[in-house]
């Protein structure tokens, strides 16, 4: 038995039942993310644009004061540390701040500044001296709202009379409370009920909606239709923006029903190659014995950083117990932790103070340790009836081209899993050498 999980890249992953409880949570890896993101994301990729109406010009900025934002604004961006706009904002922030004001749905993996973009949009758009909700913000999540709220508070610093409130369960607010706040974010659920039934929002007087992490929402029961509920009761002159990181068909078509007329931004993913790559297996008769090859290599791939990959969460806790009994500094990222630990235990890796981290494949889809020089899979990632999973493999080892740094991967292979790497092998053109773990001078 397996299930079928989708990856917060969008791609599809089939986990072994024990593993079930490993699931990826779209929600959680997106706020991991953003936990341990800090700075944009590159891409070589060109922003490609859809405009609702095809004859107006269409412009971009390579400068936040061509924005001709108020003072207070752009003193808040350049606190932050933005130097100018990132590429999907160039393209997106004209079309944003325009008047009339346009829709827009932007698509763009995550970290390359849609939240940004879009904090920007309803600061520049809100009258703080208006003390009504103006800009309703929707978020999948209670922890992606705090998120999004703290980017406003950093770029709103010097909007002094701006204020945010979270929309969000546990936040209880009586009914027919008048609410001053400017901008609102919150979850659908709770948000629809401080609209419907607590009276406490007037739909017709928003002037911005936006909709982030659609794919995030999609997935979560009843958020689509809670969201299509918010949007309805707004007034047709109010701007409608909606993000998302991946562009799967469902994701569109949610799209394509909450907002009108609108522009289009999409910027694409950097894709994985194994180029840049040397990869090399060790044939073993069975775990001890992939243990023993690991051990081997084990002074070899501590000269940089190193991520380990098992199958199951089982096996990599008892790697972890093996190598730490025998004197190995290792340290276990693994979905029993919470997102915040998860979070910590990475940003020590990033800084060098973990040097080899074991982990499943769950556990680190969607996050990228830039550093990581050198992955080995202790086990090769396969989907049932042993197909090799070629995505999981990539997205294990492989590395943008233009970006990427030179790398090395080992595989750990049981016999009866050879003509699995072999067919790997077969798919990507790509060589894989058999290495004698004894020997580590093989390795060029
Ligand atoms: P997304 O919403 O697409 O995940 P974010 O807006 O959260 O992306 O931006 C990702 C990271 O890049 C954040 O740390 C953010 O502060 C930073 N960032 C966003 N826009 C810029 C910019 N124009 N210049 C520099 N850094 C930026």
């Amino acid at each position: 038995k397996s299930t079928t999980v989708r990856n917060i890249d969008g791609s599809i992953n089939n986990i072994k039942e024990d593993d079930e409880d490993d699931v990826v949570d779209l929600a959680a890896n997106s706020l991991l993310n953003k936990l341990i993101r800090q700075s944009l994301v590159e891409s070589s990729h060109h922003v490609e644009v859809l405009q609702k109406d095809p004859s107006s010009p269409l412009y971009s900025v390579k400068t936040f004061e061509e924005l001709r934002l108020k003072e207070e604004l752009l003193k808040g961006i350049y606190a932050m540390g933005f130097n100018r706009p990132s590429k999907i904002q160039e393209m997106a922030l004209p079309m944003m701040l325009a008047h009339p004001p346009q829709n827009l749905i932007a698509q763009s993996q995550s970290g390359t500044g849609k939240t940004a973009a879009f904090v920007l949009a309803m600061l520049s758009r809100v009258n703080a001296l208006e003390l009504f909700p103006q800009c309703l913000c929707l978020a999948p999540t209670y922890e992606l709202a705090l998120q999004t709220g703290r980017v406003v508070e950093q770029m709103g610093k010097f909007c002094v009379d701006v204020q945010v409130m979270y929309a969000i369960r546990g936040n209880r607010i009586p009914r027919g409370t008048d609410i001053t706040k400017q901008i609102i974010i919150g979850t659908p659920g709770t948000v629809l009920d401080w609209c419907f039934k607590l009276k406490l929002i007037d739909l017709t007087k928003i002037r911005v909606f936006v909709l982030d992490e659609a794919d995030v929402m999609i997935d979560t029961q009843g958020f689509s239709d809670h969201s299509i509920r918010i949007q309805r009761a707004l007034p047709s002159e109010c701007q409608m923006l909606l993000f998302s990181a991946t562009f799967e068909d469902s994701v569109w078509h949610f799209a394509e029903r909450i907002i009108p007329d609108p522009n289009v931004i999409k910027l694409r993913k950097e894709e994985l190659t194994l180029n840049n790559i040397r990869q090399y297996y060790v044939l073993c008769e069975h775990r001890k014995d992939k243990y023993q090859a690991l051990c081997n290599i084990y002074g070899s791939i501590t000269i940089g950083q190193a991520i380990i990959f098992c199958q199951t969460r089982r096996n990599a806790k008892w790697l972890t117990v093996e190598m730490v009994q025998d004197g190995h500094q290792v340290s276990l990222l693994s979905g029993e932790l919470t997102v915040e630990q998860r979070a910590s235990i990475i940003q020590r890796f990033r800084d060098g103070k973990e040097k080899v981290l074991i982990t499943t494949n769950v556990c680190a889809r969607g996050i990228d340790v830039k550093q990581v020089t050198i992955v080995v899979n202790f086990d090769l990632p396969v989907k049932q009836g042993e197909e090799p999973d070629y995505e999981t493999y990539l997205h294990r080892i492989g590395r943008t081209g233009r970006f990427g740094k030179k790398g090395l991967a080992f595989n750990m292979i049981e016999v009866d899993k050879l003509p699995s790497l072999m067919k790997i092998q077969d798919h990507f053109n790509s060589s894989i050498k058999q290495l004698n773990a004894e020997d580590m001078d093989e390795i060029e």
